[in-house]
């Protein structure tokens, strides 16, 4: 079985708005259900777990879990400081017959049944994946006093977006080697990377953005207007 981690945790408080941005409507709905949805219709996601903020306990009983009745959501948890520990936390509550586990933002309402399939298939050959896409502009790397370092290749340079896939031992294993070394990374992949092991890069999407700010909002509504029609 597949199990998916959503994560919701966040405080948001880049988005300027009285609640967790996740909660926020986006055509009508809240931005974590959208997100919920794809899960759930996906054929190859089992088990659902969603991690959230314990401020949001009652707001995602009354506006989520009560009103849209999701099935594959088995366990909500409540996430930690960091997106890291809210990960570890939801990896800890995952089904033990689980044989991959896909991390994905809550933030990241268009992710596709498509991505999914993509990772899912990808971590069972490779163990570990990422969903991405190939930078469009020149990335230059600094150094400390603002003068350029480097201009690394731009096909070699690709922008990381979640979901991100793994086997669940081998995704257990690089959170548990993380804590002991208190390692903390960005995303799950870079655990993976300082174990050692290697990371997989697989096709995500440039409209699979993360609502970060208010403009973020306006971009992902112009796209699902024009998606929907
Ligand atoms: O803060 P950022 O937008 O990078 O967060 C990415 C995702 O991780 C969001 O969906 C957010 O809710 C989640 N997160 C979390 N626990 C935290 C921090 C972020 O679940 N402590």
């Amino acid at each position: 079985m597949n199990t998916a981690i959503i994560l919701a945790a966040g405080r948001g408080t880049r988005m300027k708005a009285e609640m967790n941005k996740q909660y926020l409507l986006l055509k009508g709905r809240p931005i974590i259900a959208h997100t919920i949805d794809v899960f759930e219709k996906s054929p190859l996601i089992d088990e659902i777990i969603l991690v959230i903020n314990k401020n949001d306990i009652e707001v995602c009983k009354k506006n989520i879990l009560e009103k849209y009745k999701f099935k594959k959501v088995k366990k909500v948890i409540i996430g930690g400081k960091e997106r890291q520990r809210s990960v570890y936390n939801g990896i800890l509550a995952v089904n033990e017959e689980a044989e991959i586990i896909l991390i994905h933002d809550g933030a990241r309402p268009i992710v596709s049944e498509q991505i999914i399939e993509r990772c899912t298939n990808g971590a069972k050959e490779h163990g570990a994946v990422s969903a991405g896409v190939p930078i469009k502009e020149t990335i230059k790397i600094m150094k400390a006093d603002r003068f350029v370092d480097f201009t690394p290749k731009r096909e070699n340079v690709w922008i990381t977006q979640t979901p991100q896939a793994f086997k669940t031992e081998t995704i257990k294993k690089a959170h548990e080697i993380a804590i002991e070394e208190n390692i903390l990374g960005t995303d799950d992949a870079m655990l993976i990377e300082y174990m050692g092991e290697k990371v997989k890069m697989v096709e995500g999407d440039y409209e699979n953005i993360k609502i970060t700010t208010p403009e973020d909002l306006m971009t992902v509504e112009a796209i699902l207007s024009h998606k929907r029609g």
